[in-house]
């Protein structure tokens, strides 16, 4: 990874329209101060578990769910995210945090990745050019400050411990819909007052404690050669349903059938 500066020039850009990445904790106060909170699912084929070596399909298998769709074995990786169009209602007037210290993780990590396998591109960031100087923000592939590394790491924890309790909201919430993974995600922006509530009935949740292959997945695609190659392999796979009960957010642009 090239060296990189940086100084916020608090221009307010990310703090503006966003979906912002929540750990369980985080969405519960989240939605206590009266914020919105949604969920985003994906799911990975997962026909064979991958070697140890492979790291990249470790960290993803730390982050998501074993779950069936058809007879396709998956993995649902789910994000909870706080939404809002415009500026965050924490943001203040002056462009200042409202709840800087409680401020979630990813508000602290910004603008750097949580995931390791992600480089920083500043081209992919909604800072201004004239941010990405001044400070010494990366070299030799590291980042030089600690209390950004200690928010990194604490959210990759996170990410892993909040697995289980993921699998018991989906199921709670009779959630069943996926995006295939990298080309987007399905949503689900159930009432505030329900997702807190199926939130604070989480709190017995252990590892293991509900097989989620129980509950049969189902992949949304808004692309016609994603659902045929699914449904080849055995899975349950649908273009996006557009009296169903979620969003669909796909990177691509729709392939319709015929
Ligand atoms: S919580 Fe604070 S830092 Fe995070 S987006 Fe809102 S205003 Fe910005
Ligand atoms: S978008 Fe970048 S420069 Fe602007 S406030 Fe956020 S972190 Fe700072």
């Amino acid at each position: 990874m090239n060296d990189l500066d940086f100084d916020c020039t608090m221009c307010g850009k990310c703090c503006h329209g966003l979906r912002l990445a929540l750990t369980v904790d985080e969405a519960r106060a989240w939605l206590r101060r009266g914020g919105r909170v949604e969920l985003m699912c994906e799911a990975i084929p997962w026909p064979v578990e991958p070697v140890a070596e492979n790291r990249e399909a470790q960290y993803r298998h730390a982050r998501s769910f074993p779950a069936a769709s058809g007879t396709l074995p998956v993995r649902i990786a789910v994000l909870l995210v706080a939404t809002f169009e415009g500026a965050c209602p924490n943001l203040g007037a002056d462009m200042r945090c409202g709840i800087y210290h409680e401020r979630p993780l990813v508000c602290r990590i910004y603008p750097a990745e949580i995931n390791p396998f992600v480089v920083l591109a500043p081209a992919s960031k909604g800072c201004p050019p004239d941010a990405w100087q001044g400070t010494p923000m990366i070299r030799h592939g590291q980042l030089i400050d600690s209390e950004v590394q200690a928010s990194i790491d604490q959210a990759r924890t996170a990410s892993a411990r909040d697995v289980p309790a993921k699998a018991q909201l989906c199921a709670t919430l009779g959630l069943a819909h996926a995006a295939l993974a990298n080309e987007g995600f399905v949503t689900y922006a159930p009432e505030s007052h329900a997702l807190l509530a199926a939130l604070d009935a989480l709190s017995d949740v252990t590892p293991g404690s509900r097989d989620a292959r129980a509950t049969p997945w189902n992949f949304v695609s808004n692309r016609h050669e994603t659902v045929e190659t699914l449904t080849s392999i055995g899975a349950l796979a649908a273009a996006p349903a557009p009296t169903h009960a979620y969003g669909y957010l796909g990177f691509f642009a729709a392939t319709p059938a015929g």
